[in-house]
């Protein structure tokens, strides 16, 4: 049996609310609660929701920016949280992020030259002629010459700031890329270029990414595998064909119904009634029974199980439950 490249079990992500002046805590934001999903080697996974459904979190704990209050994470089938030493470090060059904004990720004062050749300063032995050479390698890799080498941030446009970050995060070989909404700051007509050399870099590299995103079209477009997420939840899971050609969840289907798309099979919008509401105090039962078009008497008082469309494709929803 292969060992997934990322294995995530039941994770729970609560932020304590402090109030008073000794910080009494009066309660939890719920970000993500009891979240599995898995990655396997060269796979595009890629997590959808609206915002506040728990995706950028998720993203935070495998990067450890933050330490997940309950669940494992493993890497090759190891527990990341017990990682320390090298272990730790092979982890973090094995894990790369890439974030919305490239000019928030680079830092103004450093040349290109500067921001590509820290982390590899930092972990590989190479001469100042091998260091040279492999900045250039990785310029041409995201696309770029080596002019850009001598440049600083304020002096490339959104997309070359983005191909820089890039370069940067595949620097040191990485297996996995977390991409936090890689093209939503970017201009449409660049946005597509970004997806393509990312494409590229996938199969040239044999990378795996974690997309998190709310830009459906960009979905379709990269994705093996969709998980759609509410209200620290997962909704739905499955082949991203399964996803597109026959949604079964009712967030889903409202979703994905705004994608403007003449070939999605179900091209009526539907509109969702009301706001997300707060994490603080998810309604029983089902989560998304506030607002679904379809609840009946059991959503808002027991939590649906699992219900398998097929081996790969999951719902968590009664009506199907109930079929
Ligand atoms: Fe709607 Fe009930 Fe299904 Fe939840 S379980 S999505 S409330 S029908």
């Amino acid at each position: 049996m292969s060992t997934a490249l990322l294995k995530i079990e039941n994770l729970k992500k609560y932020f304590p609310i402090k109030v008073g002046l000794f910080g009494k805590i009066a309660g939890y934001v719920k970000a993500v609660d009891r979240v599995s999903l898995n990655i396997d080697s060269r796979e595009v996974v890629s997590l959808v929701g609206e915002s506040g459904s728990g995706k950028t979190t998720i993203a935070k704990c495998i990067l450890l920016l933050e330490k997940p209050t309950d669940g494992r994470m493993l890497y090759k089938g190891e527990d990341i949280i017990l990682f320390r030493g090298e272990k730790l470090r092979e982890y973090r060059r094995g894990v790369q992020a890439v974030f919305q904004n490239p000019f928030l990720s680079l830092d103004p004062r450093m040349s290109v030259f500067e921001i590509l050749s820290e982390p590899v300063k930092n972990n590989l032995n190479l001469s100042k002629m091998e260091l040279h050479e492999y900045m250039l390698k990785l310029l041409e890799m995201v696309g770029l010459d080596g002019s850009f080498l001598e440049k600083y941030p304020h002096e490339l446009s959104g997309g070359q700031a983005q191909r820089v970050a890039i370069a940067r995060a595949i620097s040191l070989k990485p297996k996995l890329l977390i991409l936090d909404e890689p093209t939503s700051a970017l201009d449409v007509s660049v946005q597509a270029q970004i997806l393509n050399l990312l494409a590229d870099l996938k199969n040239e590299l044999g990378l795996s990414y974690l997309l998190i995103t709310h830009d459906l079209s960009i979905v379709r477009y990269i994705s093996d595998r969709i998980i759609v997420m509410y209200l620290g939840r997962v909704m739905e899971a499955g082949l991203s064909e399964e996803i597109f050609n026959e949604p079964l969840h009712p967030y889903t289907q409202a979703l994905f119904s705004s994608i403007p798309d003449p070939y999605y099979r179900e091209p009526k919008r539907i509109s969702l009634r009301g706001e997300p509401p707060s994490p603080i105090n998810p309604p029983p039962g089902c989560r998304f029974h506030t607002r679904c078009p379809h609840a009946v008497e059991i959503c808002g008082r027991k939590e649906p199980l699992e219900y398998e469309a097929s081996k790969t494709h999951k719902v968590y929803c009664w009506l199907h439950l109930e079929k």
